[in-house]
């Protein structure tokens, strides 16, 4: 049986006291959780979130990662270092990378088979933007996404994969794709994955929905077929509805 998966992204947002009483509170709401419960905090929270995870179900994640082991890469982040933070998992191309620093389908699969030949798990997003929705591109950019993304992965690397479907238009602005399109359009991910992996590793991949899901959608858009779990945004700040929502994934 697959586990669903309710991941946090913070982006960036709360300090570290912010952070250690917002992980006080979601701990208790989501300790009998049946799927995966992840926060994806800032680098600089790393530390205060680690020591408040700690004894939770809560895993630990971040928000982006560099494909080299080390060097002259200013402001970038390693997997080693991610993982001297006990870090599990790791978003890679987020929709907000690729379209304000630069991230390309090339640097996204760099980034994420860095981070998966260390140890770490990776959270990668793919999705269209309303100009691609609406020129009738959704399947074209997801699947050529997907492909890019998973360039060079072994079958055994899919098992530390975990795919967030996320539409650009949906994110952040409180619209959110319906359950029918969400799971539509998830579902042709999962035949990309088929057709470089097979059957087996594509139905056992983790494939989430995320873009404006929230305490009160999450229900719905959780118990479509093909959607197996959340990333969330803007609603994984506020204590409550994200226990709402991680309750929601059974
Ligand atoms: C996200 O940033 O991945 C996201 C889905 O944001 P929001 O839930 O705020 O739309």
């Amino acid at each position: 049986m697959k586990r669903k998966i309710i991941a946090g992204n913070w982006k960036m947002n709360n300090n570290n006291a912010q952070t250690k009483e917002l992980i006080k509170q979601i701990a208790p709401l989501v300790k009998d959780a049946k799927c995966e419960v992840v926060v994806c905090v800032p680098f600089t929270d790393l530390d205060a979130a680690r020591r408040a995870v700690r004894g939770t179900n809560i895993k630990l994640g971040a928000q982006n990662v560099h494909w080299a082991p080390k060097g002259a890469f200013t402001g970038e982040i390693s997997a080693e270092m991610l993982l001297e933070q006990k870090v599990q998992y790791v978003i890679v191309g987020h929709s907000e990378r690729r379209q304000y620093f630069g991230e390309t389908d090339e640097s996204v699969n760099a980034r994420a088979k860095a981070a998966i030949a260390a140890g770490l798990k990776v959270i990668i997003c793919v999705g269209e933007t309303l100009e691609e929705r609406e020129a009738g591109k959704t399947t074209e950019v997801v699947v050529r996404q997907t492909n890019a993304a998973l360039k060079g992965f072994e079958k055994i690397d899919l098992k530390k994969v975990v795919i967030a479907y996320e539409p650009v238009w949906a994110i952040g602005t409180g619209r959110t794709a319906t359950s029918q399109d969400a799971n539509d359009t998830i579902a042709i991910i999962r035949k990309a994955v088929r057709k470089l992996y097979g059957k087996t590793a594509a139905n056992a991949m983790r494939i989430q929905y995320g873009g404006s899901m929230n305490a009160k959608n999450a229900a719905e858009l959780l118990a479509m077929p093909e959607i197996d779990g959340g990333l969330i945004g803007g609603a994984s700040l506020k204590a409550e509805d994200f226990a709402v929502i991680v309750n929601s994934a059974k």
